[in-house]
C-alpha cells in the first residue's frame, strides 16, 4: 500500500478551488487499489485538520499524527493547493527536506512560475513570445510613471499582483481613475507589480503531463470570456459563469497548433517542469500568439480544463496519477 497524504486548501485566495479539485482527485484516487488516501486541509497558517475536523501534524519522519498518539507514515503527497503554499513551491522545499515525494513541480519552478515577473524573464530567456509589460517594483511616483505612460500607449492595460492565479487581483484598465484604482489594489496584494498591454485575444491552453513514458501536449483548448468581460474569478467557477470552453479550439491552423505545442514544449522542459502543468497562450486578432501564462498546480475542479483536455487526447486520470505515484515511490526506495 502507498500511503498518500492529500493535502488541501492553503493560505491563498484560491482556498475554496483547492477544495475542489482535491474533491476531483480524491474521487479518481479512491478508486486504486494500492494507493491508502489520507486528506488533509491546511489553513492559512499551515495548521492541517483531517476530515474529521482533528488537527494533525506531519513530522520530518514522515509521519502524520494525530493528537491521540496515532501516527501515519507519508509515502507520497499530492499538494493540491492553489496559491500560497503549495502552487507557490514552498511545501514542496519542506517535502524535499523531509524526503518525501510528491506530485507535479519543485519548488524552485514552482516559484518561478507562480510569479508574474519571473514567469515572463525566463520566457524571454527561452525565446519564447510573451504580451508587452511594464514591470513596477514599488508605488513610488517614477515606478507609477510608467503605468500612466503604458496606459496612454497601449490604451487600455491589464493590472496584475505578481503572485496570484485565478485572476484575483487581475484588473482590466481603460481610464487613469480605474488604473489609479488596480494599482490600489494590485499593490495591496503583491509588493510589485505588472502592467500588460491588454490584447484582444482567443484565449488557448494546452495540457502537457507525462504518461507512459511519453510526454503529451494536449490540442489546445479554448477558453471563451464572455463579450465585454475577461476570465475572472467570477467565470472561471461560478455557477453563472457566462464563458464557454472549447476542449479543442475550432478554426486552429496546422501552423498555429504546431507553434503552440513548440512553445509549450520549450517552456516545460525549460522551465524544468515536472507531472502536471497547463500552459496558457493568447492568440491576437492580427494572429500573433503569445505565451500568457504557465500553471503548475492547474484547477481541477469539474469545470476544469486541465483533467478535460486529459481525457480529450484519450488518457484516463486514474491511470496517470498511478503511474505516477508508483514510480516516485520506486524511485525513494
Ligand atoms: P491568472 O494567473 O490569475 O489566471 P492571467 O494572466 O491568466 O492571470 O489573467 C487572467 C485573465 O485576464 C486571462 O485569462 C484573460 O482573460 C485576461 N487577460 C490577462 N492578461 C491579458 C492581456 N494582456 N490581454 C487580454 N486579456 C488578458
Ligand atoms: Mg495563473
Ligand atoms: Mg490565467
Amino acid at each position: 500500500m502507498i500511503n498518500t497524504l492529500l493535502i488541501c486548501g492553503g493560505g491563498g485566495s484560491e482556498h475554496q478551488v483547492s477544495l475542489r479539485t482535491a474533491d476531483f482527485i480524491e474521487r479518481q484516487l479512491c478508486e486504486l487499489e494500492e494507493v491508502a488516501l489520507e486528506r488533509v486541509e491546511m489553513d492559512g497558517n499551515g495548521r492541517l485538520t483531517d476530515r474529521h475536523g482533528q488537527v494533525r501534524r506531519l513530522d520530518q519522519d514522515r509521519m502524520l499524527r494525530d493528537e491521540n498518539g496515532g501516527a501515519w507514515e507519508v509515502h507520497y503527497v499530492i499538494p493540491a493547493i492553489h496559491g500560497y503554499p503549495g502552487e507557490t513551491g514552498d511545501l514542496q522545499s519542506l517535502l524535499d527536506l523531509f524526503g518525501i515525494p510528491y506530485y507535479g513541480c519543485g519548488p524552485e519552478a514552482s516559484k518561478i512560475c507562480f510569479n508574474k515577473v519571473t514567469t515572463k524573464l525566463w520566457l524571454s530567456a527561452l525565446g519564447i513570445d510573451n504580451t508587452p509589460y511594464q514591470y513596477l517594483s514599488s508605488r513610488e511616483p517614477e515606478e507609477l510613471a510608467k503605468a500612466s505612460m503604458a496606459l496612454e500607449e497601449w490604451g487600455q492595460v491589464f493590472v496584475k499582483a505578481s503572485n496570484q492565479g485565478s485572476s484575483v487581483g487581475c484588473y482590466k484598465v481603460s481610464s487613469t481613475q480605474e488604473l489609479d484604482r488596480a494599482l490600489e489594489q494590485a499593490f495591496a496584494l503583491s509588493p510589485y507589480v505588472l502592467v500588460e498591454k491588454c490584447l484582444k485575444v482567443r484565449e488557448l491552453e494546452v495540457a502537457v503531463y507525462p504518461y507512459e513514458g511519453k510526454l503529451v501536449i494536449t490540442p489546445p483548448g479554448e477558453v471563451c470570456a464572455p463579450a465585454g468581460s475577461f476570465y475572472s474569478y467570477e467565470e472561471k467557477y461560478s455557477d453563472a459563469s457566462r464563458a464557454v470552453t472549447h476542449v479543442e479550439a475550432p478554426g486552429l491552423s496546422e501552423a498555429q497548433v504546431s507553434w503552440i505545442h513548440e512553445a509549450a514544449r520549450r517552456a516545460f522542459v525549460g522551465l524544468q517542469l515536472k507531472d502536471l502543468s497547463r500552459i496558457d497562450f493568447f492568440l491576437t486578432e492580427s494572429g500573433e500568439i503569445y505565451l500568457n501564462e504557465v500553471n503548475t498546480f492547474p484547477g481541477m475542479t469539474s469545470i476544469s480544463m486541465f483533467p478535460k483536455m486529459m481525457a480529450h487526447a484519450g488518457h484516463d486520470f486514474r491511470r496517470y496519477m498511478a503511474n505516477l505515484i508508483r514510480a516516485a515511490v520506486n524511485r525513494q526506495s
